[in-house]
């Protein structure tokens, strides 16, 4: 299997990202967001306690999360591999999904993290309010907070990775289509 994670600060473009990766590599998206997104909109019990979190721009508990990734997975014996986006945000995930893959005797192939300038994450993500009907999108304190979170709890997630050799990080700034040629040449160099 080939297992990426598409790693950055929220707003740094990893779904916009993934999107194109998937449809070159032929990987199963898998994005955290999205599907708590899925989940609050049907008011399922497990959006309704995502909601309490991502309201207020804090991560949601890590069983919770946890719990709803490995059945996702498990959803996909046959794919070829993965690309985790908004997961894992901080190092109890990462050992999770470093579990979870080697149950499935698999593992993480690289993360590769975007690099994008903090007041530019903040612009992005208001620009993206105008369109994504997203709350937690619309006000800049709940940004911040994201942000903030990102810094102290996420940013390691890197490190975890980096020592097993397996962390990388590109420009995340530029148009669209030139990150996707950076992310195409990394992968490329790595399969
Ligand atoms: P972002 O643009 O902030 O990266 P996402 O769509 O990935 O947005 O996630 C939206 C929100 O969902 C996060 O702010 C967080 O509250 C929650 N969330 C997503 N992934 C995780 C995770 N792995 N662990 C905990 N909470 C998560």
């Amino acid at each position: 299997m080939i297992n990426l994670i598409l790693f950055g600060p929220p707003g740094s473009g990893k779904g916009t990202q993934a999107a194109r990766l998937v449809e070159k590599y032929k990987l199963m998206h898998v994005s955290t967001g999205d599907l708590f997104r899925y989940e609050m909109g049907n008011d399922t019990p497990l959006g309704l306690k995502a909601k309490e979190y991502i309201s207020k721009g804090e991560l949601v508990p890590d069983e919770v999360t946890v719990g709803m990734l490995s059945n996702k997975l498990d959803m996909y014996p046959e794919a070829k591999g993965f690309i985790l986006d908004g997961f894992p945000r901080n190092v109890f995930q990462s050992e999770a999904l470093d579990k979870l893959l080697s149950d499935k005797n698999s593992a993480v192939t690289q993360l590769i993290a975007l690099d994008v300038e903090e007041e530019e994450i903040v612009q992005r993500i208001l620009k993206r309010a105008e369109t994504s009907g997203r709350k937690d999108d619309a006000d800049e304190g709940i940004i911040r907070n994201r942000i903030e979170v990102y810094k102290n709890e996420t940013a390691i997630v890197f490190d975890y990775y980096e020592k097993a050799n397996k962390a990388k990080r590109i420009s995340g700034m530029g148009s669209i289509d030139e990150i996707t040629n950076r992310l195409f040449e990394e992968i490329d160099s790595i399969l």
